[in-house]
């Protein structure tokens, strides 16, 4: 199998081809130096994504608050944790980088608020 993938450790955002079946990678090409070989490498086998969106308040006038994941998460569970968060209304008031969900859909992972509501 053949995955193109453009690396995005800098703004250089070159485009890599990694060929390889499952965890076996055969070649990888098109990156300019060693980090884009290894974040290619990792996002052929294990695809991670970092979650931004919001969840909703109980506060009438501030009714959704960012959030994000606090590590990337395996990319197969976003959906999930996205029908997880969906569900959520936090209670205020809620503070900068507090955790309103623990451990999201048994990652290991919380996801925190990146504002504030009081
Ligand atoms: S391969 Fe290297 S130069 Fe190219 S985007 Fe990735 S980190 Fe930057």
């Amino acid at each position: 199998m053949k995955k193109e993938i453009i690396c995005t450790v800098c703004p250089m955002g070159c485009r890599i081809t990694v060929e390889g079946e499952g965890e076996n990678i055969i070649s990888v090409t098109g990156n300019i130096c060693k980090r884009g070989e290894v974040y290619a490498s990792a996002e052929f086998c294990h695809p991670v994504r970092i979650l931004t969106t919001t969840i909703k308040t109980d506060n009438e006038k501030t009714p959704l608050v960012p959030v994000r994941s606090e590590k990337p998460l395996p990319k197969e569970k976003v959906m999930d944790c996205m029908e997880v968060i969906r569900k959520q209304v936090a209670k205020t008031p809620i503070a900068m980088y507090d955790v309103l969900v623990e451990n999201i859909c048994d990652t290991g992972i919380n996801i925190v608020a990146t504002g504030a509501v009081k």
